[in-house]
């Protein structure tokens, strides 16, 4: 599902209300009766209300739904994403839409910038939408209940990768820095770096071999375990070895020095998880695999192993952040609804093989045609941003000209 911002300059202040409205009414109604969109927008009686839905309707950001009891309309992904798109306008986060730079397995990403014209990253996380065939087996787990929809993962990923993120930023991880979040997404900032999975070659592959691993077991320290450590996840920044370094050194490659940094947390676990000695093995595995097909490059020595994790952790003295970030805003409850969902849908991050990968892929791609889940179960898609959304009622008033 693409990011089409064109409409979004043309929506007036009554539109926005229409689709606060519509996304308000999403919280209890899988379909959301047109009169309770006009009593919640609080434009009843005029003719305004059915001008906006009609608005909305056409740019799809709201969809009617057929074959219901009762006439009524439901949000759609392209209405989540102006609505978090307006919530970053009014924050100043994001100014404008550039190019789409990924398209995850679960995400779109989009290069933004602010009113200053500084680039940022745009993280839309779009759960179930490519893992529909294992979903489709599951249907009767996501059907009913409040908290199956997809929109409502999508934001529960959102929160989780942000928390995430803001930890390790905190504690001096190589990771992006994390700039805002609002529903189903994250505005972070843009490394300026491939994935190493685009690095053909480099020039010290033990060097940057033994940094990730003390990456992996450095998570370990603070409780973390990544859970999708791999070259997708992973960026390569190249800089000079010293700025003002003296000339004779030349610009050989040893000048350079290799900076990895991570990204990509919504799949984070704790190392007390029940599956923490699976997760860690498969990270380090990654990394073992990945630089022996690329770069021909097999340490002498084996490990880290799940032990050496846990040794690191016993040593003491650091913050436990798998701890931290549950205290902080996204609970243990939030956590096993992720997972739960992550769980049913198969979702393993983007180290699958490729082989695999497009497999899957293919095949859900077969399913998808018969309907689209992202935009069909989005009931109770919304939960605990009421307060947010009444102070977007209060100013859609004042703004009319901004709207
Ligand atoms: P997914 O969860 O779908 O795998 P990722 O967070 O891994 O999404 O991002 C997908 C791709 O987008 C990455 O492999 C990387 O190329 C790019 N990307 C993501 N975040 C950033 C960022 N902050 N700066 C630069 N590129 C990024
Ligand atoms: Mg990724």
């Amino acid at each position: 599902m693409k990011l089409d911002t064109k409409a979004i300059r043309y929506l007036t202040a009554e539109d926005w209300r229409v689709l606060t409205a519509v996304e308000m009414g999403s919280k209890n109604h899988e379909v959301v009766p047109t009169s309770l969109i006009a009593q919640i927008s609080g434009l009843r009686g005029g003719s305004g209300v059915h001008r906006s839905i009609s608005n909305l309707a056409k740019v799809d950001l709201i969809a009617k739904v057929k074959n219901a009891k009762y006439d009524g309309y439901r949000l759609t992904y392209g209405g989540l994403d102006y609505l978090a798109l307006n919530t970053y306008r009014k924050r100043k986060a994001v100014y404008s839409v550039g190019n789409q730079i990924g398209v995850g397995k679960e995400s779109d990403i989009y290069v933004v910038s602010d009113e200053k014209g500084v680039q940022r990253v745009l993280k839309i996380h779009r759960l179930g939408r490519i893992s529909f065939r294992t979903v489709k087996a599951n249907r009767d787990y996501l059907r009913n209940r409040s908290s199956g929809s997809w929109m409502y993962m999508s934001r529960l990923a959102a929160v989780k990768e942000f928390t995430f993120m803001q930890a390790l930023r905190d504690n001096d991880f190589p990771v992006p820095e994390p700039l805002s979040q609002n529903r189903h997404t994250i505005v972070m900032s843009l490394i300026d770096a491939f994935p190493l999975r685009q690095i053909s070659s480099v020039a010290d592959p033990a060097t940057l071999y033994a940094q990730l691993m003390a990456m992996i077991l450095r998570l370990a320290s603070f409780g973390l375990i990544h859970g999708d450590f791999n070259e997708f996840n992973i960026l390569i920044e190249e800089k000079p070895k010293d700025q003002n370094a003296d000339e004779t050194k030349g610009h050989g490659s040893d000048a350079v020095t290799v900076n990895p940094i991570l990204i990509d947390f919504p799949q984070m676990v704790s190392i007390d998880h029940p599956n923490a000695e699976m997760y860690f093995d498969r990270d380090v595995n990654c990394i073992k695999r990945f630089f022996e097909r690329r770069f021909h490059f097999i340490s002498d020595e084996s490990g880290p192993t799940f032990s050496d994790a846990r040794a690191e952790l016993s040593k003491g003295g650091l913050k436990r952040l798998d701890v931290e970030v549950e205290a902080s805003g996204f609970s243990k409850k939030m956590a096993k609804e992720l997972e739960k969902y992550m769980g049913f849908v198969g979702a393993t991050g983007d180290g699958q093989t490729d082989e695999s990968q497009k497999q899957d892929d293919e095949e859900a791609d077969e399913d998808t045609e018969e309907e689209d889940p992202s935009d069909k179960e989005i009931k109770d898609g919304v939960e605990d941003v009421s307060k947010q959304l009444n102070d977007q009622h209060g100013r859609a008033q004042q703004s009319s000209d901004t709207g």
